[in-house]
C-alpha cells in the first residue's frame, strides 16, 4: 500500500469527494484524510491513483505530492475524520457552479430558489472558515444542525453534497430576515427577498449581508444615490452597480469577450466597464464598475428587481467593511444568520490591452497564494503601507496576501489590521523570522512593524516605497533584474522628499520626472489647484498665476499661496506623477477637489482621448513637465480632451525613452499604472505590469517580500 502526501488547494474544494468516487468507481480500496497542512490519501494502487490525480475538475490543483510505502491493508475506500495541524490554503469564496445553478432554476428541486444553495465545489470558504483542516465545525456553518436530507446527502457517496461542509437546505440552513429598525418585520426568505426588492424599487436604500460583509444597495435614481451619498459619506466616488445578467450589462456599458468572461467566472469581481448609459449620480467617469450576482441571495435579489442596483459596502471611508447588523445606520436591513468570520470586500478589476489589473485584490481571490520562488527560507511578515492596506505573510516559496483593509490612519481600520495579522499567523501556525514594513518613519504600519519586531526580537527591514514597487511586479515575473517606471501618488524617496515618477536601473534611481513644488505640503494632495499655481507659477507671473486659481481660493488664501512660494515655506518637492495629472486635471477644469483618492487623476483619464503631438523633454534622465504645463497654456484653445489625453503619453513616453536608454527587461507599477492611456503606452513598448496583485499599495507587501528574499543582507536589527 502507498502513501500520499498531497499538498496544493485540495481542502474546501470537494477533492476528498471527488477522489473517493474516482477511486471507488476504479475499484481500488483506501483512504482518504485531511491532515491540517495536507491531505493525506492510502491507496493500494499508484497507477490508477496517480491517473485521477491528473484528472481533477474544477477548482482543485495539486502542487505537490510525496509518496511512500506503508504496510496497511484495507478492504474499501473510506474518508477518515480529519486530523493534524498546520496551514494548508483554504480556498477563496466562489459562485454558485453550473450544477447549483441548475438546480436553483428546477422548480421540483428542494433547493429550487434555495439562497444558500452551494455544493462541495462551490460557495463560501475563506469568508466562514475559522481554521483548517476545513470541515464543517471549522466553518461558520457548525451552527447550524443538518436536516435529515441534508445529512443523507452529506453522507452518500454519489451525492453532489457528499461531504459538502456548506450544505443547508431551507429546512436546516441559516435564516434569512428582513429588519426594520433592528426588529424582525418578514422573517419568510423568499418573503424577505421579495420585500426587500419592494423596498429598493421605491427608492430605499438597504444594508444587505452578502458573503464577506454588507452592502449598501440602492437603485441608480440619481435621488436615490444622493441618499445613498448621504449615508455613506462619499460625496462623489464611483458605485459598483449589479446586473442580474449579461443582458442587462450590455444594456449599461460596453463589454468585451474577455471582460465577459472576467465578469462571469467563479470569483465574479467588479469589472470596471465603458458606460453606455451615463447614469450620473452612480459615476462621474467614463466607466462604472459592474458586478454580476456572486452568491444564491443576489441571484434571487436581482432577478426580483430586475433593474441595474448599485451596490458599494457598507462602511464609512477609508473605514473596513461591516459584518454584523448592528453596525448598520439604514432603517432597512436584510440579513442572514450566517455568521461572518472573515470580512473581505468585493474585488476590483480592470482590462488594458490583454491585461487583466487588479484595482483591489479581495473576495474570490484571497486568500490564495501567490508563489515567489527563493532559496532563502526566511518566513517574513511584510506590513504593506497605510493606505489600501494589505499584509502579506511569506513560507517556503508562497506569499499570502491579506484582503484589502481600508486606510490605517482610520482607528477602525487599523484595528481590522492587527486582527487580521494575528488571526493569520495564528492560523498559519508560523511565526515570522523577520518583518518588513515601508520605509516611511511615520507611516502607521510602519512604526505598527517595528514595534512587533522588537518586541518578538526580530530584524525590521526598512524598505523604500518604490522599491517594493518594482520589487512586487519583478518577484510576480520571476525577475532578478528590471529597469523599472513606478509611478504613483506619493511615497518616502530615499533621499527624503517625496518620489513617485522614477526610473530604476540596477536597484538605483536612474531617472525621474522635473522635481516640483507640493505649495501646502499635504494639503496640495486635496486641493490640486495648488499644485497647479505652484507649476504655473515658474513661466508666469503672479498675477497671471492667480488667474488660474481666482475661482477657487480667495484673495487672501492667493497671496498666502504666493508668500509661501516666494519664500519657500511649506513647499516640499515632489516627483510625484499623481500630482501632476492633478495639476494637469485642474488646469483642463476637470477637478478642484479630491474626495475620494485618485479622482482629480481618474477624470482626467477619463476625459482623454487621443493626444498631440509633443515630444519630451528630457535632460540629464530628468522628464521635464513644466513645459507640458506651458504647452497647456499655450494651445488652451484647443481640444481639451486631447490635451489631457497628451499630459498622460507625454509622462509615459518621456519615463520610457529614460528607461530605454538603459536597457534591459522592463517593467512598470505603481498606483498610476491602471492609468489606461499610460498603461497602454507602456504595454505596447514591452513593459510588464502586475497581474496578480495590485499594481498600486495593495501589492506592495509582496514588494516587500520580494525585496528582502532579493536581498538577504538588508536586515536593520
Ligand atoms: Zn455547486
Ligand atoms: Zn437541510
Amino acid at each position: 500500500v502507498y502513501c500520499y502526501i498531497v499538498k496544493g488547494k485540495v481542502q474546501g474544494v470537494g477533492f476528498r469527494p471527488f477522489i473517493v468516487q474516482a477511486c471507488r468507481a476504479a475499484g481500488i480500496k483506501g483512504y482518504v484524510q485531511n491532515a491540517g497542512s495536507h491531505v493525506k490519501i492510502d491507496v493500494d494502487n499508484p497507477l490508477i491513483l496517480e491517473k485521477i490525480l491528473k484528472t481533477l475538475p474544477g477548482e482543485m490543483r495539486i502542487d505537490t505530492y510525496e509518496k511512500i510505502t506503508t504496510p496497511d491493508v484495507f478492504d474499501d475506500f473510506t474518508i477518515r475524520e480529519s486530523q493534524g495541524e498546520g496551514y494548508a490554503e483554504i480556498p477563496p469564496d466562489l459562485y454558485l457552479c453550473e450544477d447549483c445553478q441548475k438546480e436553483m432554476g428546477d422548480a421540483f428541486n428542494r433547493r429550487h430558489n434555495y439562497y444558500f444553495t452551494t455544493c462541495a465545489r462551490c460557495g463560501p470558504r475563506y469568508s466562514i472558515t475559522r481554521h483548517t483542516p476545513y470541515d464543517r465545525q471549522t466553518t461558520s456553518m457548525s451552527e447550524f444542525a443538518m436536516c435529515h436530507s441534508c445529512a443523507r446527502e452529506y453522507a452518500q457517496l454519489d451525492d453532489r453534497r457528499y461531504h459538502a461542509q456548506t450544505i443547508a437546505c431551507p429546512h436546516c440552513g441559516p435564516i434569512l430576515q428582513l429588519l426594520e429598525r433592528g426588529s424582525i418585520i418578514v422573517d419568510d426568505a423568499r418573503r424577505a427577498i421579495d420585500a426587500t426588492a419592494k423596498l429598493l424599487l421605491a427608492g430605499e436604500v438597504v444594508a444587505i449581508k452578502g458573503v464577506g460583509g454588507f452592502h449598501w444597495a440602492c437603485l441608480t435614481n440619481p435621488t436615490y444615490v444622493n441618499t445613498l451619498r448621504a449615508i455613506s459619506g462619499r460625496p462623489h466616488k464611483p458605485y459598483a452597480i449589479l446586473c442580474r445578467d449579461m443582458n442587462m450589462v450590455q444594456q449599461i456599458a460596453h463589454v468585451s469577450m474577455e471582460e465577459e468572461r472576467l465578469l462571469c467566472s467563479p470569483a465574479r469581481p467588479i469589472v470596471v466597464l465603458r458606460k453606455k448609459q451615463s447614469f450620473p449620480g452612480v459615476s462621474e467617469l467614463d466607466t462604472v464598475g459592474v458586478i454580476l450576482p456572486y452568491s444564491a441571495l443576489h441571484v434571487l435579489l436581482s432577478e426580483s428587481v430586475n433593474e441595474p442596483i448599485v451596490l458599494t459596502s457598507a462602511n464609512l471611508p477609508n473605514e473596513p467593511i461591516t459584518t454584523h447588523a448592528r453596525e448598520q445606520v439604514t432603517r432597512y436591513i436584510l440579513n442572514h444568520t450566517r455568521q461572518i468570520i472573515n470580512p473581505i470586500d468585493d474585488s476590483v478589476m480592470k482590462i488594458i490591452g490583454d491585461k487583466k489589473l487588479f484595482l483591489r485584490r479581495s473576495r474570490g481571490f484571497v486568500p490564495e497564494a501567490i508563489p515567489l520562488a527563493s532559496q532563502n527560507d526566511e518566513i517574513i511578515l511584510a506590513m504593506g503601507g497605510d493606505t489600501n492596506a494589505a499584509f502579506a505573510v511569506y513560507d517556503r516559496g508562497k506569499a499570502i496576501i491579506s484582503p484589502y483593509l481600508g486606510n490605517l490612519s482610520h482607528a477602525g481600520a487599523l484595528q481590522r489590521y492587527q486582527q487580521t495579522i494575528s488571526t493569520y499567523l495564528e492560523r498559519m501556525k508560523i511565526r515570522p523570522t523577520i518583518i518588513a514594513g515601508d520605509a516611511h518613519p511615520s507611516y502607521v504600519s510602519h512604526v505598527l512593524g517595528k514595534s512587533m519586531a522588537e518586541e518578538w526580537g526580530l530584524p525590521f527591514c526598512e524598505v523604500f516605497h518604490h522599491d517594493a514597487h518594482a520589487c512586487a511586479v519583478m518577484g510576480e515575473h520571476g525577475l532578478s533584474e528590471s529597469t523599472s517606471i513606478v509611478c504613483d501618488g506619493n511615497g518616502y524617496g530615499k533621499d527624503g522628499t517625496s518620489w513617485g515618477g522614477e526610473v530604476f536601473f540596477q536597484g538605483k534611481r536612474a531617472g525621474h520626472l522635473e522635481p516640483q513644488l507640493q505649495l501646502g505640503g499635504d494639503s496640495a494632495v486635496y486641493q490640486p489647484g495648488k499644485m497647479a499655481y505652484s507649476i504655473l507659477r515658474k513661466f508666469l507671473t503672479p498675477e497671471k498665476a492667480a488667474a488660474y486659481i481666482a475661482p477657487i481660493f480667495s484673495e487672501k488664501e492667493i497671496h498666502v499661496l504666493e508668500g509661501q512660494w516666494d519664500q519657500r515655506f511649506n513647499t516640499p518637492p515632489t516627483t510625484s506623477t499623481g500630482r501632476i495629472l492633478d495639476a494637469a486635471s485642474y488646469v483642463l477644469g476637470y477637478c478642484t477637489q479630491r474626495t475620494y483618492d485618485g479622482r482629480p487623476a481618474l477624470l482626467l483619464e477619463s476625459r482623454s482621448t487621443s493626444p498631440y503631438p509633443f515630444s519630451p523633454i528630457i535632460e540629464n534622465n530628468v522628464l521635464q513637465t513644466t513645459p507640458l504645463f506651458e504647452f497647456l497654456i499655450q494651445n488652451s484653445t484647443r481640444e481639451k480632451s486631447r490635451l489631457a489625453a497628451t499630459v498622460q503619453q507625454y509622462i509615459a513616453q518621456g519615463l520610457s525613452q529614460i528607461a530605454q536608454s538603459f536597457g534591459g527587461t522592463y517593467t512598470f507599477s505603481g498606483g498610476c499604472a491602471y492609468n489606461r492611456i499610460m498603461t497602454s503606452y507602456l504595454l505596447q513598448n514591452d513593459f510588464r505590469v502586475n497581474e496578480k496583485l495590485p499594481c498600486g499599495d495593495g501589492g506592495l507587501s509582496f514588494g516587500q517580500i520580494a525585496y528582502v528574499l532579493a536581498n538577504p543582507g538588508s536586515k536593520h536589527p
